[in-house]
């Protein structure tokens, strides 16, 4: 749920702030929760206390996230034609619990594996299976470890040998519009400013966003509010503010926006059997921009 009010309550001036700094509250969060407490009674939809990361918990964050990046890079070596998209689960699984970590993914609501591993047409939450990569074939790859209890999630696209033009194309913009959202990510802007440079990006080049599936707030949880669209108009959505922790996920398809999901009730693919790409990242914001943790 979405949390709607904020109020400055339990604390006053001189009391230790609630974010674990062992600051007083005056000299810590007071003064932005004041902004924020201003911002909701114009009608702006702002984040609570639970939004807000302590530092304590954006250090574990940031290891989880090392952890995942850390997991991609591995599997660069591996990724080419040949290899099926459950071998690749495996070498997550494997790596994820050498390092003491756990993959989310794995039985989170009944998914069977420990990474997805979305092909082509499939937007994402494709399932790990005996398919063999295919010279010509785009892979995204979206990995979350659990270390020490904290998540990092992140994707990235692979391309298998030599892809067509298009799909390479598809690829390159998917990666320029995750990193175009990462642009607008600072304090007080919004989701919604996020979703618009996507959206302009990919209708740039012929390409749409999907709509029904976004990037989330992350790190205690695998999903926590907010949801983070990347389609839409500027100045909407949630108010971003230091130490809030979320994905940029932007799912770009070559045709058709809309998605259609399979009868294993996970795999999403588009409509028009058109390519999609995807990449990944979660990210914090600063005290005047961003930092990628999965970078
Ligand atoms: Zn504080």
């Amino acid at each position: 749920m979405a949390s709607g009010g904020m109020k400055i309550k339990n604390l006053s001036r001189n009391d230790l702030c609630w974010c674990g700094s062992g600051k007083k509250y005056k000299k810590c969060h007071m003064e932005m929760e004041l902004q924020l407490e201003e911002l909701r009674k114009k009608g702006y939809i702002v984040p609570g206390r639970k939004q807000i990361k302590t530092e304590a918990q954006i250090e574990g964050i940031r290891q989880s996230s090392q952890l995942t990046r850390e997991i991609l890079d591995m599997l660069g070596e591996y990724i080419k034609p040949g290899i099926t998209t459950r071998e690749i689960d495996h070498l997550v699984y494997d790596y994820t619990i050498k390092a003491g970590a756990y993959p989310a993914a794995l039985n989170y609501k009944g998914f069977p594996a420990s990474i997805c591993t979305s092909l082509n047409n499939v937007i994402c939450h494709g399932i790990p299976d005996e398919t063999q990569l295919q010279d010509g074939d785009i892979l995204n790859v979206d990995v979350t470890s659990i270390l020490n209890k904290y998540y990092g999630d992140a994707s990235r696209m692979f391309i298998i040998g030599n892809a067509a033009e298009q799909a390479c194309k598809l690829v390159q913009v998917a990666k320029e519009c995750l990193y175009l959202g990462i642009d607008q990510v600072k304090p007080f802007n919004r989701i919604g400013d996020i979703a618009f440079a996507i959206e302009q990006h990919a209708n740039k080049h012929g390409f749409s966003v999907v709509q029904d599936f976004g990037g989330h707030g992350v790190g205690l949880e695998f999903h926590e509010e907010p949801f983070v669209h990347h389609y839409g108009q500027k100045d909407s959505g949630m108010v971003l503010v230091p130490n809030m922790v979320f994905t940029v996920e932007p799912m770009i398809n070559a045709g058709n926006y809309k998605c259609r999901v399979l009868e294993d009730g996970w795999t999403t693919v588009t409509v028009d059997n058109s390519l999609s790409a995807q990449w990944e990242h979660t990210v914090r914001v600063t005290e005047n921009s961003v930092e990628i943790l999965t970078g």
